[in-house]
């Protein structure tokens, strides 16, 4: 059963869910256009596991706290943007008020000092990002981020020419191998045992030196947290020098059930080009929204679209910027 929620406190203009680039940059525009924000972060960023991020201009490298620290500091000169730190929003009501314009109550469970129990505000913007699971191989966790990673753009510049692993479970494994392979002509695909690549995508991947490996995998190899060997269940070694996986991708977006906004197939939030869901005054930026999985810079910019294209549909004014 839902719990009932708490009358708001607070209300703002607009109420951010999520605090990673996404939502600070969308915290950030919509500062400078004098909207009152608040951000809601729980501080679970996808990318907690790595010690770098890459490919996102003027930072490349910087680590993943780093970056966001940066951001939050900026937002420090805009008065009427508060980030609410761990602090969990757990409800996304539907209300309407014509005197103040109000349309949601966002319900929130939080410890950062002065939280209160909900606010209400004119427009959400969902930035919550995704979560992910990783094929069941036991040490997988403990080198994922930083010897094995999910995103190409991301992390394989780092990791070109090696002998390197794509480890996973899901039919887009061939497509995948086939983009890994622009870094490395040493391409090893394990299904775990997962009957995901079939014989024409295999002999394909043969032709481009990319061998596929169907058995059951027991565990990795490695020293500390560099992942040196897959270890088949028969005990056979392939050595290995780093690699990528796949993982599954959810959407984090239990606070949205009683909301029927368009989902994809994957459960994401559709969006149109300018980051509007199928609700009114309801958006999403970043990894939650439609196609999912993206790249920092990416989810920045969705961001200060959706805070730019929010701030249009206010006055109702339908320009380009
Ligand atoms: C291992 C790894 C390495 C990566 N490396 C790179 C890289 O080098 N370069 C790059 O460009 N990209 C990289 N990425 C991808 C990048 O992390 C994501 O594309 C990016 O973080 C998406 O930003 P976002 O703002 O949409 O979501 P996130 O950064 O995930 O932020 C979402 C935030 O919302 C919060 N949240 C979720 N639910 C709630 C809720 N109900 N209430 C309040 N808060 C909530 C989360 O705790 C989190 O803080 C990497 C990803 C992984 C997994």
């Amino acid at each position: 059963m839902t719990e009932p929620v708490a009358l708001p406190s607070a209300e703002v203009d607009v109420v951010i869910i999520g605090g990673g680039p996404a939502g600070l940059s969308a915290a950030l525009n919509l500062g400078r256009a004098r909207a009152s924000v608040i951000v809601i972060d729980a501080g679970r960023p996808r990318n907690a596991a790595t010690l770098r991020s890459h490919g996102f201009l003027t930072r490349d490298g910087v680590p993943p706290l780093e970056l966001r620290k940066l951001a939050r500091a900026e937002l420090a000169a805009y008065p009427d943007v508060r980030v609410l730190e761990r602090t969990v929003a757990t409800a996304l009501i539907r209300t309407a008020d014509a005197a103040t314009g109000l349309r949601f109550i966002v319900a929130l469970q939080g410890r950062s000092p002065g939280t209160p129990p909900a606010v209400a505000a004119r427009a959400v913007i969902v930035a919550t990002g995704l979560r992910e699971t990783l094929p069941e191989i036991p040490s997988l966790r403990a080198y994922y981020g930083m010897s094995l990673f999910s995103c190409a753009a991301c992390d394989a510049w780092e990791l070109q020419d090696r002998p390197l692993a794509l480890i996973g479970e899901t039919p887009d494994l061939a497509a995948r191998a086939r983009l890994i392979a622009r870094w490395t002509d040493r391409l090893t695909v394990f299904t775990n045992g997962a009957d995901v690549v079939d014989t024409v995508e295999e002999a394909e991947l043969a032709a481009s030196g990319i061998l596929v490996e169907r058995r059951g995998i027991d565990d990795l190899e490695g020293d500390r947290s560099t992942v040196r060997a897959v270890r088949l269940a028969d005990g056979t070694t392939i050595p290995i020098d780093g690699g990528f996986v796949r993982p599954r991708w959810h959407p984090a977006l239990d606070f949205l059930s009683t909301v029927d906004a368009d989902r994809d197939g994957e459960g994401h939030l559709v969006v149109d080009g300018s980051g509007r869901t199928s609700v009114e005054g309801l958006y999403a930026a970043g990894d939650a929204a439609a196609p999912g999985p993206q790249q920092l810079i990416v989810a920045a910019g969705q961001g200060a679209r959706a805070a730019a294209v929010l701030v249009h549909d206010s006055v109702g004014v339908q320009t380009a910027h």
